[in-house]
């Protein structure tokens, strides 16, 4: 959003976070740390890997990613055009998704580097009839050491994420101002005037001609509450459950993060090496080495929402028959690489895929603006999505992005 508007706008880039450091310590090091207990509470994550926000609610741990980049900074760089729910209200966004082929590093090309482990688990998926696909990353392959870090802080920068935006709109000419909480909008006929804060802890105000929230679906909710714009209490989240279990020497740590998916009805099977059970959860005391684990990831129920003051999400009845089924299914996965089902064990269940809270529809398919907003606000992020994806959400949310760009113009 910010790279296309520069130019037309001078844009002004107001992010709560700083720059992106990478986990400050090396994995085996904090691996020994593990039994001395000092690891008790997975907020803590963030001493050693500063950008990472967690947060709890009754039944899960909220991920996200706070600093210039955003939550871009922490994912696994897979690229997946998942706009089904957007065609059904009337959007398409072809020509959008046309063009980030074409100006992003989207490939499939990591497959040539497989490991053994990664190539073993492809096949069995197969022969389950899983149908797997090889993953699109956002990355530049031959960089790609298969360390496991995607997630961490690729040492390589073989993963792509959206600094490089943000470099391209700064070099333009926008202005990215770090350490700055948006906390609400001053609002009067019906027209956003300025935007208020806190810089670096003290209270400062932009003023603005048009204003574009993209906080992310638990950030922005609650800058629009703030402004006495009520969403709606629809928050999907995508939660994460890996079932892991004891495979001397399978080292499925040295492996890119999710290298393949498969896309079952309601949720997505895939490799994923856990770093937050595997610090965290009680039940994962194994050496990451002699580890192996898949991910479920569901699409949620839209039953949750964020205020400023606590998220209030949940698994609903629905979503735990879903997630009981794709537990049976990893579990079986893990039986034909070689784990008794006896010695298998579950993750912590996350999150960090939140969205849906003003979500977009039918009405909306040709202003992709909510008519309750003011006429010089845009939201452009995953709070318009109209439908849990259970799926990588990022090249769908950019789709998003660049045709408001092109209607804010
Ligand atoms: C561990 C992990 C791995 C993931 N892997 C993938 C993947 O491989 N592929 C994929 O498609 N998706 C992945 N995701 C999900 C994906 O990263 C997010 O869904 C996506 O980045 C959401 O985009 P967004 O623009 O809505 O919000 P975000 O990317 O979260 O951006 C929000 C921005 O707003 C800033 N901000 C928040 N509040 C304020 C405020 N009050 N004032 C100022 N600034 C504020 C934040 O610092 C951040 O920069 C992953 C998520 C996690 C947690």
């Amino acid at each position: 959003m910010a790279k296309s508007l520069q130019g037309r706008f001078q844009v002004t880039v107001l992010e709560e976070g700083k720059e992106f450091k990478p986990f400050s310590l090396p994995v085996k090091k904090m691996a020994s740390l593990r039994k001395t207990g000092v690891f008790f509470d997975e907020r803590l994550i963030r001493a050693v890997l500063p950008n990472m926000l967690v947060e709890k609610t009754s039944d899960m741990v909220m991920v996200r990613g706070i600093g210039v980049g955003g939550t871009t900074t922490l994912a696994t760089g897979n690229a997946v055009r998942y706009d089904g729910a957007l065609k059904e209200i009337g959007i398409n966004l072809d020509e959008e998704f046309e063009e980030l082929y074409k100006e992003l590093p989207i490939t499939t090309d990591h497959q040539k580097h497989w490991t053994s482990t990664t190539r073993d688990m492809f096949d069995i998926f197969k022969e389950m009839d899983l149908d797997p696909i090889v993953t699109p990353k956002f990355m530049n392959a031959a960089k790609c050491v298969e360390c496991g870090h995607c997630a961490i802080g690729c040492p390589t920068g073989a993963k792509w994420d959206t600094r490089k935006l943000i470099e391209e709109a700064v070099s333009n000419g926008a202005e990215l101002v770090t350490g700055f909480k948006v906390t609400d909008l001053e609002i009067s006929n019906g027209s956003v005037r300025a935007v208020h804060g806190r810089h670096n802890g003290r209270r400062a105000t932009y003023k603005s001609d048009v204003v574009v929230l993209a906080a992310g679906g638990l950030g922005t909710p609650v800058i629009l509450e703030n402004s006495g714009i009520e969403c709606q209490k629809s928050l999907f989240v995508d939660p994460v459950l890996c079932v892991a279990g004891p495979l001397e020497g399978f080292r499925q740590d040295r492996q890119l993060l999710m290298p393949f998916i498969s896309q079952q009805d309601g949720y997505i099977l895939s490799p994923y090496m856990d770093y937050l059970s595997y610090f965290f959860n009680k039940d994962w005391r194994l050496p990451m080495e002699n580890i192996v684990s898949i991910m479920i990831k569901l699409s949620d129920e839209e039953v949750g929402s964020v205020n400023r003051r606590r998220i209030d999400k949940s698994l609903t009845a629905a979503d735990k028959i879903k997630m009981d089924e794709a537990v049976e299914k990893s579990r079986e996965i893990l039986e034909r690489i070689g784990v008794q089902r006896k010695d298998q064990f579950l993750g912590t269940l996350n999150a960090g895929h939140p969205g849906g809270m003003l979500p977009l529809t039918n009405k909306e398919k040709d202003t992709l603006h909510n008519p309750f907003l003011p006429d010089n606000l845009y939201i452009s992020d995953a709070t318009l999505l109209p439908k849990s994806m259970g799926n990588p959400p990022i090249l769908t949310i950019m789709a998003l992005a660049k045709n408001i760009s092109s209607k804010i113009k």
